[in-house]
């Protein structure tokens, strides 16, 4: 499950600031099994009605995009302290089936934010049913999610409350008199290229501004875009079609497309530009001309020098745009953790598996990957036992143990206060006590608990980053693992990424060699240790 995180800094007395609160909200998301998608937050903005907060208004963006599964936050009272807009937000938050925890609270139901009543009228027939619940969403918001769309208009409208509506819209009757067009020449078999000729030809101005090109209008069939698909024009909106996905390897956000049946249409006919059965004769002429596409590609045929030699000047143009893109690719083990031994500057990638100091004259200029992965290779063997245990003996870990030792022990000893006061109390008053002070206590109470004992959670994990691991075999023998890996294949991403992980720094110190008139290069590696801590947890649980 994926968290967002929302925290907010009041200047009231019980103000803890966005830090603490999102150290604590992390933690708690640990304890639950979370992962941590977003954080938001707002900085002293008690006074600020909710609609103001920036922080709130990019949760509400992100809720809307399907960037998290529920939203956590240290208490109700962070995300308003006004009644009427924490429930607004609470059912802003139910249409868009993301619960809401609170670290105090728990899970917020519509008995924590006094809404029974209203919250039964607003319950529909099935609110597990996906697709109903993103129907009232949209239509309870009034707008169209989503950004420009040609042959449509933005309209500046206000709600019953005066309030401004996102997203409304209205048909531009110039650009949809081009969309009947395009549907229509489509339907009739003509070609894309000819279609886009013709509109350049016309000086129709496109979506973007630029001309029309075949992908403005049949898009991507994987990611199901492009003119021809935009269901709006059917009178249907159609969201929730992509989430995101972390690559296994690189850690990039990648669009993926879900399944249809998790898709979410909203009908807005009112919208609609062409009729339905036009838009479903595109639709099968779509899905029949990707085929015939995909044939003719797997057709081999018989081509002449000229036409060999336009395809292989596009696949260069085409491949040095490729390159163009992914230059970032880290897919060496020391890409970006590389360093100049004499200036201190980063070592970067110039030209065909090559690397310079952009320090001029510098000695470590020019160095190519063959060169340099050998002196990498040498120095990340280095790491050994020995490593390990100076870093974890050296005095400043020491002193961090023992803050982190005392912190824990004061913690505890709140903890403690904190359940003695509250069971004193409770002895006190017997089991009959409910009054709405008393409540407002042990609310109060049990609130100061929870956070304590998030504290003491984090303290104990950062302990164990400092403490000597008592897995020290266990984590040399996986270094020597991966570091074999390398050297059969340098790029071999299983051992690559896990590498790069626990690497901190490279260093390359160049000397001169009298003796043999030539400059002599040293690689020196720093870990880090923490990662490796971290590593070796991740592998033996
Ligand atoms: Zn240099």
């Amino acid at each position: 499950m994926r968290a967002g995180i929302y925290a907010r800094h009041s200047t009231d007395k019980q103000g803890t600031s966005t830090e603490d609160q999102i150290r604590r909200c992390q933690e708690f998301c640990r304890f639950k099994g979370y992962e941590i998608a977003e954080i938001y937050r707002d900085e002293a903005l008690s006074g600020a009605h909710i609609e103001n907060r920036p922080g709130v208004n990019a949760l509400l963006i992100g809720a809307l995009n399907g960037r998290f599964d529920i939203v956590i936050s240290e208490d109700l009272s962070r995300i308003s302290r006004d009644q009427a807009d924490t429930a607004n937000f609470f059912k802003k938050m139910i249409f868009l089936g993301l619960p809401v925890e609170t670290i105090s609270e728990g899970l917020i139901n519509e008995l924590h934010i006094g809404l029974k009543s209203t919250m039964n009228a607003l319950y529909l027939k099935d609110l597990s049913d996906k697709t109903h619940r993103g129907v009232i969403a949209a239509v309870l918001r009034g707008g169209v999610p989503g950004g420009k769309l040609y042959g449509y208009d933005l309209v500046h409208a206000l709600d019953e409350f005066g309030e401004p509506i996102r997203g409304k819209r209205t048909i531009n009757p110039e650009q949809a008199i081009i969309i009947r067009e395009i549907f229509e020449t489509y339907a009739s078999g003509q070609k894309l290229k000819h279609i886009c000729d013709d509109l350049n030809r016309r000086g129709i101005e496109s979506p973007n501004g630029s001309k029309w090109a075949p992908t403005t209008l049949v898009g991507s069939f994987v990611r199901q875009t492009g003119m021809l698909r935009q269901t709006l024009y059917n009178g249907v909106i159609t969201f929730n079609k992509m989430h995101y996905r972390k690559h296994p390897e690189n850690g990039k956000r990648l669009p993926v497309l879900r399944p249809e049946s998790e898709w979410i249409s909203v009908p807005i006919p009112e919208l609609a530009i062409v009729d339905e059965g036009m838009f479903a004769r595109v639709q099968r002429a779509l899905d029949v001309r990707s085929s015939k596409h995909l044939q003719r590609k797997l057709t081999p045929k018989v081509m002449t020098d000229e036409e060999k030699r336009d395809i292989s000047i596009r696949r260069s143009k085409e491949w040095r745009r490729n390159q163009a893109i992914t230059t970032k690719r880290a897919n060496a083990v020391f890409g970006g953790k590389l360093y100049c031994g004499e200036h201190g500057h980063k070592i970067v990638a110039t030209y065909a598996r090559h690397y310079s100091c952009p320090t001029k004259g510098c000695h470590n200029r020019s160095l190519n990957y063959d060169q340099i992965i050998i002196l990498v290779i040498k120095a990340i063997s280095t790491l050994d036992q020995d490593m390990i245990l100076s870093h974890f003996d050296s005095a400043q870990m020491g002193k961090a143990r023992t803050r982190l030792e005392r912190e824990i022990d004061r913690s505890k000893q709140e903890l403690e206060t904190l359940r003695a006061s509250v069971n004193k109390v409770i002895e006190a008053l017997g089991p009959d006590a409910r009054s709405h002070e008393i409540r407002a206590f042990f609310d109060d109470k049990s609130e100061q608990i929870h956070r304590t004992k998030l504290d003491i959670s984090r303290y104990q994990r950062e302990l164990a980053e400092t403490s000597i691991p008592k897995s020290l075999d266990r984590i040399i023998a996986r270094h020597n693992k991966l570091l074999a890996k390398l050297r059969v294949w340098s790029r071999d991403p299983e051992a690559v990424t896990p590498l790069r992980q626990i690497i901190d720094k490279l260093t390359i110190h160049a000397t001169w060699d009298e003796a043999n008139r030539m400059w002599q290069r040293e690689c020196k590696a720093t870990f880090d240790f923490a990662a490796l801590i971290a590593a070796d947890k991740r592998h033996s649980s």
